[in-house]
């Protein structure tokens, strides 16, 4: 057979803190009375009134020079206020989990929202926690009786409500309770204020219920934590026994179990505790051999469990600075309640969880999170200790700089500030000084736009005084060696990149693919000509390119940037054909004829014989530059792209008067204008401005020499 006691029997914080100032003020030789007793426990009561402590119902009762003590689960605000008037000496032991609900109720109030309280109307913390609502507060037990008071409240489904639960609440009736708050009461705000202590020791005995043949449940039977406790046990093991103490046991209950758990509410003192596991070893060592070492195992754990001196000794022992890990109990938009496991209250406000101060604390966690935190200080006295994630994290983030220095790591930080000299990159919570030489991958390159961004970097300098220098630069550079490596390996003609453009030439602009540099010649990036560039790209602008030759042995790369789509000879070419009328322009004239513009890099030739149905002697004569007029199309030449056009063709035949043929060539016998050189046949080299090695078509001086009834669209 085994006896296994459940780790939280006993005294919880709040309790053991009341019981201490009781004592506390009696060895200091006060006179004390208690506002009723000061736990639900008959045997502590009496072993107190032996020493002299009375119990008292109402604050006048309190004889002069005593000193009255508040319990744990705390009064109503007007027993302070009477025990002020009566100039009643007051020690106050209400639990800090319960005077948080005092100040959560009291704020709500204050702020016109309606109190909701969850759990037991006569018991003395409920009646403490509606004594602190200065507006309509309202008490509901469980699930259904919630349910019949919203029926009779249709309009809280739109009333501020504030909801909070006696600390002692059974959790699956709070949690059954905060579901319908939720879904449906719109503006509801609800506090989990349920203590740990009392989740906790229901969740180990329902578990330790769940594999004994036997619980038996220790305590006073007007504790309301301590009967919830036995509820929970009988719910998962038939034979519960509850009892007040020792002399209570009743062998029959246990002896033929095989395990037996003991469970105890957190009003019951230590003493009873041992006194029933020694008897119940006591009961069984006769029968069995294993009943020393079983004895020694309970009692080995009721050591660890009743080391009240322990508990008391680990809360002075908290010091400033000590890293503690804290679960969350309770959270507000300000304030996160946690339990950091020794009895105490801690307290993380917003402003030490987070540097941003627009931060609300209900979005970050939530009930049953882990905060690594770090402690600020203490308050012995209140059992309070005041937390902060911040500096832990402030902490930790300093260590992981110092290491990242030594391994080289790259860290991911947001530039938060842009400096003289450079910028400031938070990580990990640090300061970390990133020199302008440092900043950028290449010198000369402004920061500003840095501002805000989430950069990588390699931490290169730790000095005194918590200082990290980094280097973004490093990192840069190494991801650009490693892009550009995988370009090489990868990269083939006809490949398409978005990249950005980084600079440019008179001969073109240079783009970054993201590790390479390409450079997009002048001729390519417009199919009509342009003087510079920057007619066409900005520096910055992402553009999408195609690669038209690489050189791998001199790590050159040429770009293609215009699209076939909007090559003018195609647009040409789909939108007309010959015997078409067009809308055209006269932009220049030769000796020969006249260039009018039929689309926007395209230009058709009227030849001096088309321009009218009689002798011409020079275009001029005819013709301005500027003009706008109708021409046919009476040949195109997709080979050479050249359009002839005919204005000639469009007057009527009685109109034409003498003509001498003899007087001009026919455009067919007129040697065609000597094609220009395609500037897309340069190499992509920098100091090799192709354009000027390509003439365009109206510098050519072949047409002086060769007249032609057709022209060169480009
Ligand atoms: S059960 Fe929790 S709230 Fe109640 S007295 Fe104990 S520690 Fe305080």
């Amino acid at each position: 057979m085994s006896i296994r006691l459940a780790k939280t029997a006993g005294f919880c914080f709040g309790v053991n803190r009341a019981v201490q100032m009781v004592c506390d003020l009696l060895d200091a030789g006060e006179r004390v009375c208690t506002l009723g007793p000061i736990i639900h426990n008959d045997q502590m009561v009496a072993e107190l009134a032996a020493r002299g402590v009375r119990v008292v119902d109402r604050p006048e009762q309190a004889a002069e020079g005593e000193v009255l003590v508040i319990r744990s689960h705390g009064v109503p605000a007007a027993v302070y206020r009477e025990a002020r008037e009566r100039g009643i000496r007051l020690a106050d032991a209400t639990c800090p989990f319960v005077a948080k609900i005092h100040t959560i109720v009291r704020e709500a109030s204050a702020a016109g929202r309606t109190v909701l309280i969850a759990g037991d109307e006569a018991h003395g913390e409920v009646i403490g926690i509606r004594g602190h609502c200065d507006g309509a507060s309202y008490v509901f037990s469980d699930e259904a009786d919630l349910q019949n008071l919203l029926k009779t409240h249709p309009e809280w489904r739109e009333t501020p409500l504030t909801a909070v639960s006696q600390t002692t609440l059974h959790a699956k009736t709070w949690d059954a309770c905060q579901k319908i708050l939720k879904r449906v009461c719109t503006n509801a705000v609800i506090f989990d204020t349920i203590c740990n202590a009392t989740a906790s020791r229901q969740a180990e005995a329902a578990e330790l219920a769940a594999d004994s043949d036997t619980m038996i449940v220790v305590g006073g039977r007007q504790s309301s934590n301590t009967a919830k406790l036995y509820r929970v046990c009988a719910a998962h093991c038939g034979n519960t026994v509850f009892v007040e103490t020792a002399a209570e046991l009743n062998a029959e209950a246990f002896s033929r179990s095989r395990r037996v758990g003991v469970v105890a509410g957190a009003s019951t003192p230590a003493g009873i505790i041992k006194e029933v596991i020694d008897t119940m070893t006591e009961i069984l060592q006769p029968e069995t051999e294993q009943g020393t070492e079983e004895k020694e195992t309970v009692q080995k754990s009721f050591e660890e469990m009743t080391d009240e001196e322990a508990l008391e000794a680990s809360l002075s022992s908290l010091n400033t600075d000590q890293k503690v890990v804290g679960t969350v109990l309770a959270v507000s938009p300000t304030e996160i309640q946690v339990d950091i496991g020794r009895g105490v209250a801690g307290y993380v406000t917003a402003s030490e969880y987070s540097s941003d101060p627009a931060v609300d604390l209900t979005k970050e966690v939530q009930i049953g999170d882990t905060l690594n935190l770090i402690i600020l200080r203490t308050n012995d006295q209140e059992g309070i200790a005041m937390l902060s994630k911040r500096r832990y994290d402030a902490i930790a983030g300093w260590n992981d700089i110092v290491a990242a220095k030594d391994s080289e790591e790259i860290l991911t930080g947001t530039v938060t500030e842009i400096i003289k000299g450079g910028l400031v990159a938070m990580v990990k919570g640090i300061r970390v000084f990133v020199p302008a030489s440092q900043a950028t991958a290449s010198r000369g390159e402004p920061l500003e736009p840095l501002k805000g961004q989430d950069v990588r970097l390699r931490i290169i300098e730790i000095g005194r005084g918590r200082r990290a220098v980094g280097s973004i630069r490093s990192v840069l550079r190494e991801e650009r060696k490693a892009a550009e490596e995988k370009f090489w390996e990868t990269a083939g003609v006809g490949d398409t990149y978005t990249g950005v453009v980084k600079s440019m030439t008179s001969y073109g602009a240079f783009v970054d693919l993201g590790g390479v540099d390409g450079m997009i010649h002048i001729s390519e990036l417009s199919w009509q000509r342009i003087k510079h560039p920057s007619e066409v790209v900005s520096i910055g602008d992402t553009v999408e390119v195609y690669i038209k030759g690489l050189d791998p042995e001199k790590k050159k790369i040429s770009l293609g940037y215009k699209k076939p789509e909007d090559n003018p000879w195609t647009i040409l070419t789909t939108k007309y054909a010959v015997g078409d009328v067009v809308p055209v322009k006269i932009v220049s004239m030769t000796d020969y004829g006249a260039f009018a513009r039929i689309l926007p890099g395209v230009d058709g030739l009227i030849h001096i014989s088309q321009i009218a149905n009689k002798h011409v002697t020079k275009p001029q004569d005819e013709l301005s530059i500027g003009q706008e007029l109708d021409a046919k199309i009476i040949n195109i030449d997709t080979e050479k792209k050249r359009v002839s056009l005919s204005v000639r063709a469009l007057l009527p035949e009685e109109d034409e008067v003498a003509y001498s043929t003899e007087t001009a060539a026919p455009a067919e016998e007129t040697p065609a204008v000597e094609e220009a050189p395609v500037a897309e046949e340069s190499v992509v080299e920098e100091a090799a401005p192709a354009v000027e090695e390509a003439p365009a078509v109206e510098e050519a001086p072949a047409a002086e020499e060769a007249p032609a009834a057709e022209e060169t669209a480009e």
